[in-house]
């Protein structure tokens, strides 16, 4: 789950990391009162997306010139009418796609002075299953650029849990962010204070980006990104609040409602799959005869005719979707729940693209009978290699 970069902030400000003094604004009218909170002579006027590169980023139908999703202000009148102008419009930053994402929360800062700009990551690293710092000398522009152009000026190491975090890790990401004299300590002290959260929270990423050293030599997080493993949710009511729908995608959304697995693509086959591995062979394979998968759909081992239907009913509202393929092995679940499921929602939903179903497994006679009986222009497919082909081949002819 992520949040937005005010709520990061303010999370980090609960404990203790240095962050400048900010206002969210939901409404144009409400900008100029909580720009002129804040004593200026620099304000900076920020859009609230779930994604990052808003500075670099533009907005649909941009008028020439105008700058992007942040922007410096020199006077309380000049914020509010810079936070007006974002409001409600689409931002597109390399990591929106093309679609962009409407703006509807505009964060005013108070503008910092930037002498050096860092980078600065915590984050789950599955491969050592350790917590790993991510830091560079190179901040404010894109980390996957340095590290696709300079590797070099990225350190990276992990934290054992069974020692924990000590002032030896703060140093190790001081020295490799050049920092010298007092920032050490105050680097030192920021790294414990990050550490702490991200443990507490249940964090998978925390970047700062840019982590900046201002002239009168002070660390600040000038940026924050905050991501929460979805999992641990049921134990942070506090965060799980600061969920923003509006972010989400719809499908992603109502999948979440019905507790599916689902992940929406850019592809054209539809795939409902049971088994997280059974639904990466089945996009594999779409691939392999020549086709996208739209989505990748676990359905879970215990699924419901409701959950089912629901999950079918996802995946045809997505326009992308030209054809559906249904692989299920029945071991938990039965073939002829998920028969039935498939029925239902084809009656509720109307079936416009070609649906292959391929059932193997529990109950599988009385599966293929329901499909069989219903009516319904279901191609049956023998196997998943069968199953793939048939579903490419209704789809691209
Ligand atoms: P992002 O583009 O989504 O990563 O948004 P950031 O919050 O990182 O802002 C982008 C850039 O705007 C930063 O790298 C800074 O160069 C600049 N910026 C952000 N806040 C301030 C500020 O308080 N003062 C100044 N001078 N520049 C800022
Ligand atoms: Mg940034």
């Amino acid at each position: 789950m992520n949040i937005h970069e005010y709520q990061a902030k303010a999370l980090l400000r609960s404990y203790g990391a240095p962050v400048s003094d900010g206002r969210v604004v939901l409404k144009a009218e409400e900008a100029k009162t909580a720009a002129g909170e804040m004593d200026g002579p620099l304000w900076v006027v920020k859009a609230q997306i779930h994604a990052g590169g808003r500075g670099k980023g533009h907005f649909k139908e941009a008028q020439a010139g105008e700058k992007g999703g942040v922007r410096l202000a020199k006077s309380v009148a000049e914020a509010a009418e810079m936070a007006k102008q974002m409001l409600g419009r689409t931002l597109v930053t390399h990591q929106t796609g093309p679609a962009g994402k409407q703006v509807n929360r505009i964060y005013i800062e108070d503008g910092s002075d930037i002498a050096r700009e860092l980078y600065l990551a915590l984050l789950v690293d599955r491969q050592s299953s350790r917590i790993s710092f991510v830091a560079s000398t190179e901040g404010g522009m894109d980390i996957e650029e340095v590290a696709a152009n300079t590797p070099e000026k990225i350190v990276s190491f992990s934290v054992d849990p069974a020692s924990g975090l000590s002032d030896f890790h703060g140093r190790r990401v001081a020295f490799a962010l050049g920092l010298t004299g007092g920032q050490v300590k105050q680097c030192v002290g920021l790294i414990k204070i990050l550490y702490k959260a991200f443990v507490e929270k249940d964090m998978e990423m925390l970047e700062i980006n840019p982590l900046i050293v201002t002239p009168d030599g002070n660390l600040k997080c000038l940026d924050a990104k905050m991501s929460f493993d979805g999992n641990a949710m049921y134990r942070h009511a506090d965060i799980a609040s600061l969920r923003d729908e509006t972010e989400e995608d719809p499908k992603e959304l109502a999948a979440s409602k019905f507790d599916l697995n689902y992940i929406a693509l850019d592809g054209e086959i539809g795939c409902m799959v049971n088994g997280a591995g059974l639904a990466m062979a089945t996009m594999d394979i779409i691939k392999l005869y020549g086709a996208e998968p739209a989505n990748f759909l676990d359905v879970g081992g215990g699924a419901t005719k409701e959950k089912v239907t629901e999950a079918f009913k996802i995946i045809t509202s997505d326009p992308n979707v030209k054809g559906i393929l249904v692989n299920i092995f029945g071991g938990i679940m039965r073939c002829d729940v998920i028969a039935e499921g498939v029925i239902s929602a084809v009656k509720e939903v109307g079936l416009k693209v070609p649906l292959v179903v391929r059932l193997e497994g529990t109950n599988v006679e009385e599966g293929k009978a329901i499909i069989n009986n219903s009516g319904l222009a279901v191609i049956a497919a023998e196997n998943l290699k069968d199953g793939a082909q048939k579903i490419v081949k209704a789809v691209k002819g």
